[in-house]
């Protein structure tokens, strides 16, 4: 028989992807004990898979604070980490297709002029001479110098190594099928190997966020999602920004071995954990590709791939305390957009965690937002979080 084994910390952490291992990172700077169970490898879902974008221009308003706040972490990279992540402040463009296009990112930067995000607006002709590569569907665009793009592979399991060496606890291959609280203790369980309690529980899960919110009675409108990727051969170098288009579809960037890294559309579901292109949304992804970028005419997609991400309705975050648990702090359902912002929603977790509020404003992202479900049927003192449903 073997013995469950057991310990007691200040912080559990659910989920390994970069908002639960930056929060242990955090919580560790902050001097706190931490433990972070992860069922895969840290950073092997939406973390380790996404595009790769760093980006600020384009979020909402609301996003800008923790967006602001994680682009000061990324320019200390190096320092935090010990590894750049291939992490570049290349520039981030975002492509008018229409007149009106290009008034709606006028206005954008009118509206984020507070945020100090340095956009600048390049009109068709300048565009034609400075990038003679862009297709000429181009009428225009904004530009953010100081936006970027970097590895996931590299830099999300790397947030997990340095809260490890900064003395977390990280357990990989740990699954957390059990989660309870006692009304001063939570209680989480991985099978018959570990079980850690903890005073705060840091809920960090992606997009399986939902089953555990569910255990302490806060059903939420979360769905899963999968962005399509795909990546080309490499071309000679040409470009240096990472590319976008006003009203969403294609992006694009080029890495430093010349592949061309893109996406658009949306895969499909295999089961709830994995998903895969969809081989219209390829087809489509490979004509908006030409279009936008005439040379890749003859390039070869050599991979594409998709990854499992939470969406709730208004495409914004929870990230802030349970309104049921004392003790219990939300950060999931970044809706495609938080591989930027990730490392600062878990310095905001950290905050949470040991002082009880943030010192970024996090109101727009407060579970409240959604209507409280009817009261709970009561429940046994612990429950299994294993028949977790797809959302
Ligand atoms: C294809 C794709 C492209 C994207 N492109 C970009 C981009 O360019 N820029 C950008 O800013 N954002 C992008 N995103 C979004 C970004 O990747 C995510 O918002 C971000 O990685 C979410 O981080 P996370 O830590 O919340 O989630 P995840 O990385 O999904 O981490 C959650 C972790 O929790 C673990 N877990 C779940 N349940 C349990 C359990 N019961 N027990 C233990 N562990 C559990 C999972 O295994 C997982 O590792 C993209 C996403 C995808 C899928």
């Amino acid at each position: 028989m073997t013995t469950i084994r057991t310990l007691r910390t200040d912080v559990a952490v659910i989920g390994g992807g970069i908002v639960g291992a930056s929060a242990a990172l955090a919580l560790r700077q902050m001097g706190l004990g931490v433990a972070l169970l992860e069922r895969d490898l840290c950073g092997s879902r939406s973390s380790g898979v996404n595009y790769g974008g760093v980006r600020r221009q384009g979020r909402p308003l609301s996003q800008l604070p923790l967006a602001q706040r994680a682009h000061r972490i990324w320019g200390r990279l190096p320092e935090l980490l010990g590894i750049d992540g291939e992490y570049i402040r290349s520039g981030h463009f975002k492509i008018a297709r229409s007149e009106s296009d290009m008034a709606s990112l006028e206005r954008y930067r009118a509206m984020s002029s507070d945020f100090d995000l340095g956009l600048e607006l390049i009109s068709a002709a300048r565009l034609r001479e400075q990038c003679p590569w862009l297709g000429t569907r181009a009428v225009g665009g904004s530009l953010c110098v100081e936006d970027g793009q970097a590895n996931p592979r590299l830099v999300s399991p790397a947030f997990a190594l340095a809260a490890q060496r900064a003395g977390a606890q990280v357990f990989e291959r740990h699954k957390v099928d059990e989660v309870a609280h006692d009304g001063a203790l939570f209680m989480v369980r991985s099978g018959n190997a570990l079980e850690v309690h903890a005073p705060v529980l840091l809920n960090c899960a992606g997009a399986w966020a939902g089953a555990i919110a569910e255990r302490f009675g806060e059903t939420l409108p979360l769905r899963s999602g999968h962005p399509v990727m795909a990546v080309t051969e490499p071309v000679p170098h040409f470009m240096d920004w990472s590319l976008g288009v006003e009203g969403g579809g294609i992006y694009c960037r080029q890495v430093a071995r010349g592949n061309l890294v893109l996406g658009g559309g949306a895969g499909i579901a295999l089961d709830a954990d994995r998903a895969r292109v969809d081989r219209d949304a390829i087809a489509t992804l490979a004509v908006q590709a030409v279009e936008l970028l005439p040379t890749l005419r003859h390039a070869h997609f050599i991979r594409t791939w998709s990854g499992t991400e939470g969406y709730l309705p208004d495409r914004e975050p929870v990230l802030g305390p349970s309104r049921t648990t004392p003790g219990l702090f939300h950060g999931f359902g970044f809706a495609g957009a938080g591989f930027q912002i990730g490392p600062a929603a878990g310095e905001v977790l950290a905050e949470l965690a040991r002082d009880g509020r943030s010192s970024t404003p996090i109101d727009a992202f407060a579970i409240e937002r959604f209507d409280p479900v009817p009261e709970p049927e009561p429940q046994p003192a612990s429950t299994t979080a294993s028949d977790a449903r797809p959302h």
